[in-house]
């Protein structure tokens, strides 16, 4: 029997990966994932149960994308008839006037969104569970919320097995040989395909190396602090909204969640953390992060108990510039890259693998992929 050649072979199964494959079934594409640990594990970017999501972007070309994205997960809803997210609001806070804050509004009010622009004392009145400064005040993004991540991560790669996708777990790759016909070799056997996606999060500097290029990415373990409720449900999502404090970088964002993976915890971390490679990611340091975390929650939120009961890792693979790389390979143009994300691409993720999809199987994406472009760093190296 001749070898099957796949019309795309995704390397990792994390959600830009997953989201590739989906959209490639749903093209009526044969696609193969490959994944290095088992499906759902908790090794890379992807895990957990949930993660933000907004249309209030700074930059006008993600609030677009966010439009098409909330329609993608509704999508994924009726297709699996399961709820993906919790409509609670995205909030983002800073000092009035802040050009942040007026770029995010614009973009916004560009693409027609529901947004309440909160003074302080109306931001107390409506979550008098948060203390800002008098000069602090909120935008209230209504179409934001929570997104059930782990939720949506099966099902996107439900659907892709449905419609006859296959993953194959616990099969790292060892290899990519460049061609025509792409051949992939992992631990177990090799592959071929008409196009290669590259979708392995921290790990894809170390897979593009042997083919001649090297992304300008760092690495840096997230701690996730869980800081438990001193009066019941009084940060559910029901009254407490995601939110957002934007600080640059640094002394970079905060952020947090409702209480929704732990009744009566919410969910608050710093938008950093030290750096690491992803195969040494425990090694114990990184305390200023959760003595950085307890300092916010005892400043901003006296309804929690400053001291995180709980902790999680996670990683974000980092640009420069905090915007992805999604692009083809430049010598080998069958070849493509998605890294990057940045620690805010989950919500993204049914955009950008839509797009990715398009890019793999020889058609041009109906979103502005510019911005996302490895030649717009210098230090991107072809070795
Ligand atoms: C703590 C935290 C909070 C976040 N919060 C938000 C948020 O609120 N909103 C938001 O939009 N985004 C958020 N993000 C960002 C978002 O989760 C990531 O951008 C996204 O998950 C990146 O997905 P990925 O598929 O690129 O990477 P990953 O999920 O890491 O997937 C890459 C996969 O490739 C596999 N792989 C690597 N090498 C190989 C190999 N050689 N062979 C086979 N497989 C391989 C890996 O095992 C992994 O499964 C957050 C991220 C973190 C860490």
């Amino acid at each position: 029997m001749a070898e099957q050649v796949y019309d795309v072979i995704v390397i990792g199964s994390g959600v830009m990966g997953s989201s590739t494959a989906y959209s490639l079934a749903k093209k009526g594409k044969k696609a193969l994932i490959l994944e290095q640990f088992p499906v759902l594990h908790s090794r890379g970017s992807s895990h957990g149960l949930s993660r933000i999501t907004r249309l209030a972007y700074r930059e006008q070309y993600y609030t677009d994308m966010m439009v098409d994205a909330f329609k993608m997960v509704a999508e994924l809803e009726r297709e699996t008839g399961s709820e993906l997210w919790i409509n609670c609001g995205t909030l983002s806070i800073g000092p009035e006037n802040d050009d942040y804050l007026r770029d995010v509004e614009k973009a916004l009010n560009k693409v027609g969104a529901a947004v309440d622009t909160l003074t302080n004392d109306q931001m107390r009145k409506r979550y008098p569970m948060m203390s800002y400064p008098q000069n602090y005040v909120g935008l209230l993004d209504r179409k934001g919320g929570l997104l059930k991540a782990d939720c949506i991560l099966r099902a996107l790669q439900t659907v892709f097995r449905q419609r006859g996708g296959e993953i194959r777990d616990c099969e790292p790759v060892m290899g990519i040989h460049p061609g025509a016909t792409v051949t992939v070799t992992t631990s177990k056997g090799s592959y071929r395909a008409a196009s290669v996606v590259v979708a392995a999060g921290s790990w894809t500097d170390k897979i593009l190396r042997p083919l001649g290029l090297s992304v300008p990415v760092t690495i840096e373990r997230v701690t996730v602090c869980y800081c438990k409720e001193l009066h019941p449900d009084s940060h559910s999502a029901q009254h407490f909204p995601c939110f957002i404090e934007y600080k640059g970088s640094p002394p970079h964002d905060m952020w947090g969640l409702p209480s929704y993976e732990y009744t009566g915890y919410a969910k608050i971390a710093l938008h950093t953390g030290p750096e690491i490679s992803p195969d040494t990611r425990d090694q114990p340091d990184g305390k200023w992060v959760t003595d950085r975390v307890t300092a916010y929650v005892k400043e901003h939120f006296p309804g929690l108990e400053s001291t995180p009961s709980i902790t999680e890792q996670c990683i974000y693979t980092m640009t420069p510039d905090e915007d992805f790389i999604i692009d083809q390979h430049p010598l080998h143009h069958n070849i493509i890259v998605a890294t990057g994300f940045s620690g805010h691409g989950f919500k993204l993720a049914p955009v950008v693998g839509d797009a990715i999809s398009d890019m793999a199987i020889g058609r041009v994406p109906k979103y502005d992929m510019k911005p996302f472009k490895i030649a717009r760093f210098k230090t991107a190296a072809r070795l």
